[in-house]
């Protein structure tokens, strides 16, 4: 194969022909593809699933291979100009200052989430040697003849999973610091200030692996003092659960074994009622009275502010088993407004 990496990829175990036609293509890609690599050609061209293409283009990005770009097209509906071929780093700027196509000449253009495209850009190349490639080559008596023809299709659209995983996105001496901070949550202290602040650093430590938001702790107001405090930094591209975070989110810690949360519901409330901060957050060791669902309910629908409880088992979903935060945050919000606990089921989460 072209590269030694193809034979750890999983897929390969299950379904070698299918790895060795992927390698090959990756290994002998035409000028044109080589960073435009979308997971619909690969679907095309190796005629696999789509959910198959993906994971064969993510294995290869994280053996740097591959590395993922963002292509925006012309939101103009008769235009497919491509604007630009960039990374996610250098997208808001791109979308702040990229207001006229020189295909359609129009200006003022408005870039959204459906213009923008995922592709992947070869970075490596084969590990064989020249003489393994030509072989191969022969063997395949193909001398590429690929239509250079690049035709997005929606499957390629930047996903909201894509979002996620690009403002969260902890490495794993992140995900250490969280483990060490998450096991200190069991330790005995002989104080209830100390036990709280395990768990105030802990979420804490969780909001601040997440690129856009901004924590500060301990803030007091004229009647208040709340534990964290959450403020998203606005991006041109977010993720949409963030709409419902703005200008700021407040949280509530209670590392005590039992938590009614009757009284901490009502008070979270006070504190986002009279401000412009919407969402709540009651951080819990066991999952609070079901009375506190009704609040929830009761509060959402009178006045479109979110109180969540977030529990230490969920805590663990995010840090053992990497749940994206804002996955959390959303089937949480989403219960609440939309009645339904459906997404919390599917991603394990404690029902509140
Ligand atoms: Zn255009």
């Amino acid at each position: 194969m072209f590269y030694q990496e193809s034979y750890n990829c999983m897929v390969y175990k299950s379904n070698p022909k299918i790895v060795e036609d992927f390698d090959f293509f990756i290994g002998t890609l035409n000028r044109n593809l080589l960073n435009k690599i979308s997971v619909s050609l690969i679907v095309e061209k190796i005629g696999v699933q789509y959910e198959l293409a993906k994971e064969l283009l993510n294995y290869f990005e994280s053996e740097e291979i591959l590395e993922k770009q963002f292509v925006i097209v012309c939101p103009c509906e008769d235009c497919d100009q491509i604007l630009g071929i960039i990374s996610f780093d250098e997208m808001d700027e791109f979308i702040r200052e990229t207001k006229e196509c020189f295909n359609c000449e129009r200006d003022n253009l408005e870039i959204k989430r459906e213009n923008i495209y995922v592709v992947y850009k070869r970075i490596k190349l084969a590990t064989t040697s020249q003489e393994e490639i030509a072989d191969t080559l022969e063997e395949r008596n193909v001398i590429s003849k690929r239509n250079d023809d690049i035709n997005f299709i929606r499957a390629d659209l930047l996903s909201e999973d894509d979002i996620y995983k690009y403002y969260y996105n902890p490495n794993k001496s992140a995900l250490q610091k969280l483990k060490k901070g998450y096991d200190n949550l069991k330790n005995h202290y002989t104080t209830t200030t100390q036990k709280g602040s395990v768990l105030e650093e802990l979420v804490n430590e969780v909001f601040l692996n997440v690129k856009c938001f901004d924590t500060s702790m301990k803030y007091r107001t004229e009647t208040n003092q709340i534990d964290v405090t959450v403020t998203p930094k606005i991006k041109v591209i977010e993720p949409a659960v963030l709409d419902f975070l703005i200008p700021y989110f407040v949280c509530e810690c209670k590392n005590e074994k039992k938590v009614s949360g009757n009284t901490y519901y009502h008070k979270l409330f006070s504190v986002i009622e009279s401000t412009d901060a919407r969402v709540g957050i009651l951080f819990s060791i066991e999952s609070c009275a079901k009375t506190c669902k009704i609040i929830a309910r009761e509060k959402y629908l009178s006045s479109k502010k979110y109180l969540i409880n977030i529990t230490k088992k969920d805590l663990q979903k995010i840090i053992d088993q990497e749940l994206s935060i804002f996955q959390v945050l959303k089937a949480k919000i989403d219960a609440i407004s939309l009645s339904s606990n459906t997404l919390l089921k599917e991603l394990g989460l404690d029902y509140k």
